[in-house]
């Protein structure tokens, strides 16, 4: 595949520690696809990591931000409230998985907002440690760096990091939680997974933190993927699909946990802006709108479909380890060893499609706009499975 020139020059000028699949140049987007600047379109089924769930350029999120940057674009939350910043979050408290969660604080990224909850751990509980999963993905700043397992690429040559150690109940503030695992391998716990969790918590004056920046805001089936298990947690992270590009995160939690906090201990010159949070207010009105959670559980079953016949089928099923996922966050992991989900990813982007594998494993992960057509779906399980054919062959 060819370099364009403008390529080239991001080659010589980006940091190379960013790390790239394509060396493709995106110049717009509309739906689920996006367009290079050679005029190359190509099908996104990764949605910017999990991000543009309702497709590039959605005419109401793109309207709702333009008509904000003529009006306010930067009040600096610090100062004074912001209109849209309070919308926000008078649309978000009935999305909430838990009735408690009232009580919000928003950020830029998702990492930040990570590290919010964490702060407020520490001051609620006076406790110091925090416990994460074998497998998690929290982020890359400094204190998320210790809490991501998924890859030593993202942590190994920063030492030191936040310690790692043993920890005692006494010593812990919070696990925190991916209530499905998103880079570690798109993995749903086992079935009263959560729920125990919780009793520990409970037992032990530990607080829950369910990290849904990947797997929340529609991402599989339900608003919340903590609502699969009807588990309540003490501190809910949000991000990425939450204004379908623009920067915005946020932590929420019940008013006398986050209260605890003093005045001027929270904040940061661009956290909340106005124009990602009336962004943010026109997505979940297409989510009150636009039937969204119904087409990501009908388009979900069709791509689940396709990848278990894939899976089912002899040739190509020696290759297939498992199947897996909830909603639209579907993954499809290989038989280790052989690259194969790096191969069958390539054979994708031959075919002017975009897939992302996960961190960890040799897996596939699969996540289109959330309000993806029947006629993409269908196109997207066309060239997956014409890709694993190929690679299986
Ligand atoms: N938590 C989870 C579960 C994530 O998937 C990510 C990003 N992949 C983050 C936190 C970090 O978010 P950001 O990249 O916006 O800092």
């Amino acid at each position: 595949m060819s370099v364009s020139k403008l390529a080239q020059f991001g080659i010589k000028h980006v940091a190379k520690g960013i790390g790239r699949l394509s060396t493709e140049v995106l110049e717009s987007g509309k739906g689920s696809y996006v367009t290079t600047v050679e005029g190359r379109k190509m099908l996104d089924f990764t949605s910017g990591i999990g991000v543009t769930n309702l497709g590039h350029c959605h005419p109401a999120v793109t309207k709702a931000a333009q008509e904000q940057v003529g009006k306010l674009v930067h009040g600096q939350v610090n100062i004074a409230f912001q209109k849209p910043y309070l919308e926000l979050i008078e649309f978000l408290v009935p999305l909430m998985p838990h009735k408690s969660l009232d009580t919000f604080f928003f950020w830029n990224s998702g990492s930040e907002a990570v590290e919010a909850a964490v702060k407020l751990a520490r001051h609620a509980t006076k406790k110091q440690n925090i416990i994460v999963m074998q497998g998690s993905y929290h982020g890359r700043t400094f204190g998320t760096m210790a809490m991501t397992k998924s890859k030593t690429v993202y942590g190994e040559n920063y030492a030191p990091l936040m310690p790692g150690r043993e920890t005692a109940p006494s010593d812990t503030a919070a696990i925190v939680i991916e209530p499905v695992l998103g880079e570690g391998g798109y993995v749903p716990p086992p079935a009263g997974y959560l729920a125990k969790v919780r009793e520990i918590c409970d037992k032990n004056n530990i607080l829950l933190i369910a990290d849904e920046v990947q797997c929340g805001f529609g991402r599989t089936g339900k608003m919340f993927a903590i609502e699969h298990w009807g588990v309540r947690p003490d501190i809910l992270v949000m991000a990425k699909g939450i204004a379908n590009g623009f920067p915005l995160s946020g932590i929420v939690s019940r008013k006398e946990l986050m209260d605890l906090q003093k005045p001027g201990s929270m904040g940061g010159t661009y956290a909340g802006n106005a124009v990602s949070c009336a962004a943010g207010v026109a997505v979940a009105k297409a989510f009150q709108d636009e039937k969204i959670l119904e087409n990501v559980n009908e388009r979900g079953a069709e791509l689940l479909g396709m990848l278990e016949t894939a899976w089912k089928d002899s040739k190509t099923g020696h290759m297939i380890f498992d199947v897996r996922g909830l909603g639209l966050m579907l993954a499809l992991e290989c038989q280790p060893g052989k690259g194969y989900a790096s191969k069958i990813q390539a054979k994708c982007m031959e075919k002017d499609m975009l897939i992302l594998t996960t961190s960890i494993y040799d897996t596939l992960r699969f996540i289109p706009p959330l309000n993806i057509t029947k006629e993409d779906m269908a196109e997207g399980c066309r060239i997956i499975r014409e890709a694993i054919d190929e690679v299986a062959a």
